[in-house]
């Protein structure tokens, strides 16, 4: 058997408690050995809106994983130029690493997964594991017969906790304590981010 790597990808804009808690879910239940981050580029189904720079995204992500000795983070796709893809950073990911690969999702990304023109070559790179995540039905959900085998429904404290309303409680000047790491509020800050 060879070594069993997580791989979680996401725009993380901001990194959030919800992250993280998937990620070590994972960890656990799917016996990884470690979980890397792989922070986007330029996310394609994001185009039309506004994301923060790459860089920024990548530092809160190594502030936010850096007291975990099994997390690690990615510059596979913040150093690339051009449209991010995921099929394009497993195969890079496989080439370099020679390990078992599982990525790890939300509920939502599976489901939108899923409907992708060729996932085919996605599923034969990675095993797939899909967090349960508040507001997107799992259970009530079909994994269509080409793809039962290569995707886990994996079951997680559930944290409504989104990026997209990080994002806007900081532009409203709202509280984000306790939804992301200490060091991660500080980042936004000093960065003036989502302002
Ligand atoms: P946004 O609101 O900007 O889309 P997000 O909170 O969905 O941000 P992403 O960076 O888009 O965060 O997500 C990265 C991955 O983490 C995706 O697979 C997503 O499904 C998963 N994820 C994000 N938040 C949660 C959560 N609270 N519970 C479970 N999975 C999550
Ligand atoms: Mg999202």
């Amino acid at each position: 058997m060879g070594r069993r790597l997580g791989v979680m990808g996401g725009t993380f804009d901001p990194i959030h408690y919800g992250h993280l808690v998937t990620a070590e879910e994972a960890l656990e239940q799917f016996e990884l050995e470690g979980v890397l981050f792989v922070p986007t580029g330029r996310p394609w189904m994001k185009e039309h809106e506004v994301v923060s720079p790459p860089e920024d995204r990548y530092l809160m992500t190594v502030i936010a994983t850096a007291s975990n000795p099994l997390f690690s983070v990615s510059r596979i796709e913040v150093d690339r130029d051009g449209p991010t893809y995921t099929v394009e950073t497993l195969r890079s990911l496989k080439n370099e690493l020679d390990a078992d690969l599982f990525f790890v999702t939300g509920a939502d990304a599976i489901l939108e997964m899923l409907q992708w023109k060729e996932p085919e070559e996605l599923f034969e790179l990675a095993h797939f594991i899909a967090a349960t995540r508040p507001g997107y039905d799992i259970a009530g959900f079909e994994v269509p017969a080409h793809a039962r085998d290569a995707v886990s429904v994996m079951n997680i404290p559930a944290l409504a906790i989104s990026s997209t309303d990080i994002r806007s409680r900081v532009q409203a000047g709202g509280p984000i304590r306790y939804l992301v790491p200490e060091g991660v509020k500080s980042y936004i800050e000093k960065a003036g981010l989502y302002r």
